[in-house]
């Protein structure tokens, strides 16, 4: 089930009047939804003492969202200068921005180490020599390579660029202790959008076993491990969601096992981003065109600027149109933005109601890695955001993009540069 009935229930009779108030296109955001979401997760490994979940910042980089996961209690996940300030803005102590970058720049390494530092996550054996300083906690992100097959998304470890090799794991935390660090996690990310929890399952008991492996052979203990982010969420009305209660059991589970066998466990962290909030939102967009050629296309008013799944991943997004609900009548059309990219389709040969000019669509599921993800390419420019608060209230969260705003980077000071003759 794509956005959820409670979300609907709250959000359909309003808006018209949304729309018309504050014009579209606009993301919407459900806060109670996204709150319930943050207290499920956080129940259901409540039993693993320490657990914490980090919101990957990239999914939905808002101040007003990031200040929600803030007072659940989440920290923050960062792999960039900007999504640093945004945590550290929205009150993020060090120990709860974990910085996981790769093809990490100087700057990138000062900003992080700043403010106080953050939970550093080393995406290679190189960058122990790069960090400026060794911060006393330190974290690798481990790539299982050939150990693993990857999920459908993510695709194969072994040609994943991010990570240290199965191999490098114990030289990588040797020259760290070395150069000083005192404090040590262990982070992975193999999956991307996965229903299936067995997978992220397998990815608890993977990391245990490296963490133990590690301990033998150097001696030094781990505070936590990271579990990454990749929880699915079904875009298509007939998938299944994601059992977070059994997933979680399982990984209890293995937690248990291992503190048996070993008689300790590192604390589990998560950093999830699309489970946390891609079904909280919708795009609304308004039909403004239909056209009958050798198929019928709708035209809406937003584009691939506000959602790029489907042009990007050929990614299913449910479509809803709230005035014609209940309508017998079907067609089957192509829903599509302006730009010129035959690819900028919000749907393809989608069964819908007979819909006319100025009937508000509702793009489902656009909480994460919708608006973030946009771009301006053709002079296109990026939506609203509003949030439907807990009290119904509904809240500009962020303008929309303006023609100033395109020009903004053609302002500057004159320079240029002539070959020495
Ligand atoms: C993108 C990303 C996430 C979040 O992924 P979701 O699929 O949104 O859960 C978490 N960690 C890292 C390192 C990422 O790059």
């Amino acid at each position: 089930m794509p956005m959820s009935d409670s979300f609907s229930r709250r959000l359909n009779p309003i808006v018209d009047e949304v729309a018309g108030h504050f014009g579209t296109p606009f993301h919407i955001y459900d806060e109670a939804g996204i709150r319930n979401t943050c207290r499920a997760l956080k129940e259901a490994f409540s039993p693993i003492e320490g657990f914490q979940e980090y919101f990957a910042v990239k999914a939905l980089p808002n101040p007003t969202i990031l200040k929600i996961m803030k007072e659940e209690g989440f920290g923050f996940d960062c792999s960039s200068i900007p999504e640093l300030i945004l945590a550290r803005q929205a009150g993020a102590t060090p120990e709860d921005i974990m910085f996981t970058s790769n093809n990490t720049t100087q700057e990138e390494f000062d900003a992080a180490l700043s403010d106080g530092g953050c939970i550093l996550n080393l995406d290679d054996l190189s960058l122990i020599e790069k960090v400026p300083v060794m911060p006393e906690l330190i974290c690798f992100r481990y790539n299982p390579g050939p150990r693993r097959t990857g999920n459908v998304i993510i695709g194969s470890p072994e040609e994943a660029k991010y990570g240290i090799t199965h191999d490098q794991a114990i030289e990588a935390f040797r020259q760290a202790h070395e150069r000083g660090a005192t404090r040590f996690g262990l982070h992975t990310m193999v999956a991307s959008n996965e229903l299936d929890f067995s997978y992220i399952v397998e990815t608890a008991r993977m990391i245990l076993e490296v963490v133990q492996e590690v301990k033998e052979a150097l001696g030094i203990t781990f505070e936590f491990v990271n579990i990454g982010g990749g929880l699915g969420i079904p875009y298509r009305p007939d998938q299944t969601a994601l059992d977070l209660e059994e997933m979680a059991r399982q990984i209890i589970g293995e937690f248990d096992r291992f503190r048996e066998k070993y008689g300790y466990a590192p604390r589990l962290y998560m950093e999830s981003g699309r489970y946390m909030t891609g079904p909280h939102g919708v795009l609304a967009t308004r039909a403004i065109n239909t056209k009958d050629i050798y198929r019928q296309y709708v035209g809406v008013d937003a584009c691939m600027s506000a959602l790029m799944r489907p042009a990007l991943y050929e990614a299913y997004h449910h479509i809803t149109v709230p005035a014609r609900e209940g309508s017998p009548e079907k067609i089957i059309v192509d829903v599509v933005g302006s730009l010129c990219e035959n690819n900028d389709k919000f749907a393809v040969q989608r069964e819908l109601p007979p819909i006319e000019d100025q009937d508000l669509l509702l793009i489902h599921d656009s909480g994460a890695h919708g608006h973030a993800m946009g771009f301006n390419y053709n002079g296109r420019l990026r939506p609203k955001e509003l949030l439907l608060g807990e009290d119904g209230r509904v809240e500009l969260i962020r303008r929309e993009e303006k023609i100033e705003d395109y020009f903004a980077t053609f302002e500057f000071d004159p320079d240029s540069w002539q070959p020495a003759t």
